[in-house]
């Protein structure tokens, strides 16, 4: 079956000055490196990984939203455009992003229940009528009150913003959603809320996600499948299940380590990785991993290493992979 979207080899690259560099010296920073996913009809595919991995830079490629350096994007099975033309325009209808700051991502002149019904006016959808009737009972769907239909941003919670962001996001019936670090900014108790709303959104609506977030708990929450980013690149990627529950690389299990247990006499053994992540403008030879990485040998330093499938589905970018979790 072919699934909703799909990107292959894709990548960004940007030329920058060298930090400190003398007579315009520029290098080439790598923000996404060669990242392959899919996503299927309704299915959730979370993306994880340290702030500066790439993971919304994926995001806004996968979208059509940047152009990308190489690599391809098939919305349906076909081409995504990027050039603002009409094809592009109805893509946009249909592929949505939703920011972490639900503030800056709203008009605040403007009554929360036109900026919902906005996308429908600019892509001429319904009469008005039909069109505010929609945003209406969106309005119920995402949790929010008829009455609040004339209030501004300022005026409602966090959590409340993000619900009409979400509604914002849905009104014109999209089939992919890229929610953006969408609960960070939100007291425990609102997550929680927001997070059952998603969940509640795409039983009703059918709507995919790619779920950005640096909080794994959460991502194992809402995922059918979980890709983990380093420096630009998906180094591990398979089921919740499977990948929390057996981590492979050695950063998803470092990664894993630092998930909070619920029962502190079972507390698993925290891995603390040395230093922090190297500049994606210097990206070390051979494996990208390998000045953080306890098992790394001569091979990691000069050779890098590709997304292996392993048994089941499970992908993994480590010379070690099928040894590792056994090591463990
Ligand atoms: Fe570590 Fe080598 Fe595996 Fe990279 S390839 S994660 S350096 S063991």
């Amino acid at each position: 079956m072919t699934p909703l979207l799909e990107v292959r080899g894709l990548a960004r690259h940007y030329r920058v000055r060298r930090p400190g560099g003398l007579w315009g010296r520029t290098a080439v920073l790598k923000a996404v490196d060669g990242v392959s996913f899919a996503i299927g009809r309704g299915r959730t595919l979370g993306l994880v990984g340290e702030s500066g991995c790439g993971k919304s830079t994926a995001a806004r490629l996968a979208l059509g939203l940047l152009p990308a350096t190489s690599g391809d994007v098939l919305f349906d099975g076909q081409p995504l455009s990027t050039r603002q033309d009409a094809a592009w325009r109805a893509s946009r209808r249909k592929l949505q992003l939703v920011f972490q700051d639900t503030l800056g991502a709203l008009d605040r002149r403007l009554p929360i229940g036109l900026q919902i019904m906005e996308p429908l006016d600019i892509h001429g959808i319904g009469t008005r009528a039909e069109r505010l009737e929609k945003t209406k009972d969106l309005f119920t769907a995402v949790g929010l009150l008829p009455h609040m239909f004339d209030r501004y941003p300022h005026e409602l919670s966090g959590g409340q913003r993000q619900r009409v962001v979400l509604a914002r996001a849905l009104v014109a019936q999209p089939a992919l959603i890229a929610c953006d670090e969408p609960i960070s900014a939100l007291d425990v108790s609102i997550q929680a809320q927001v997070i059952n709303l998603l969940h509640d959104l795409r039983e009703q609506f059918g709507v995919a996600y790619l779920f950005i977030s640096h909080d794994l708990r959460v991502v194992r929450q809402v995922s059918d499948e979980v890709a983990v980013m380093y420096l630009g690149r998906i180094v591990e990627q398979g089921t919740p299940d499977r990948l929390f529950r057996q981590p492979e690389h050695p950063y998803t299990r470092a990664l894993v380590s630092a998930i909070p247990v619920a029962t502190p006499n079972r507390a698993r053994q925290r891995i603390i990785l040395k230093g922090d992540p190297p500049s994606p403008v210097d990206v070390p030879a051979g494996c990208a991993f390998h000045p953080r990485c306890a098992l790394a040998g001569p091979r990691c330093r000069v050779e890098t290493p590709a997304l292996r499938s392993m048994p089941g589905g499970h992908r993994v970018a480590c010379h070690l992979a099928g040894e590792t979790a056994a090591a463990a």
